[in-house]
């Protein structure tokens, strides 16, 4: 096992997100209430099921991870990306 921490190429920060997509949310509901004829509520506890990761992306700039031009879309393919970026560390 060896750890690895993210460093944007683009612009040097340092979180790292999955992006999925055809994901269903689940939304409890609490304080509804009725404005201007629509429902307003609070949404109090929500769950992901399934989904399907799109890409890898930086938080601050939105640069989307690739490898030879292809767009990074699962956990192995991160793994390469971490090797071939050489940002494997400790
Ligand atoms: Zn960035």
């Amino acid at each position: 096992m060896k750890n690895v921490e993210f460093t944007c190429p683009k612009c040097g920060e340092i979180h790292l997100e999955e992006i999925m997509v055809d994901v269903t949310v689940t939304s409890m509901m609490s304080d509804l209430c009725i404005e201007d004829g629509f429902v307003n509520c609070r949404y109090i506890k929500q769950t992901n099921e399934d989904g399907i990761v799109d890409h890898y992306r930086c938080e601050n700039c939105s640069y989307v991870l690739t490898i030879n031009g292809d767009i990074v879309n699962d956990l192995e393919g991160l793994a390469r990306w971490f090797v071939e970026n050489e940002q494997i560390g400790y």
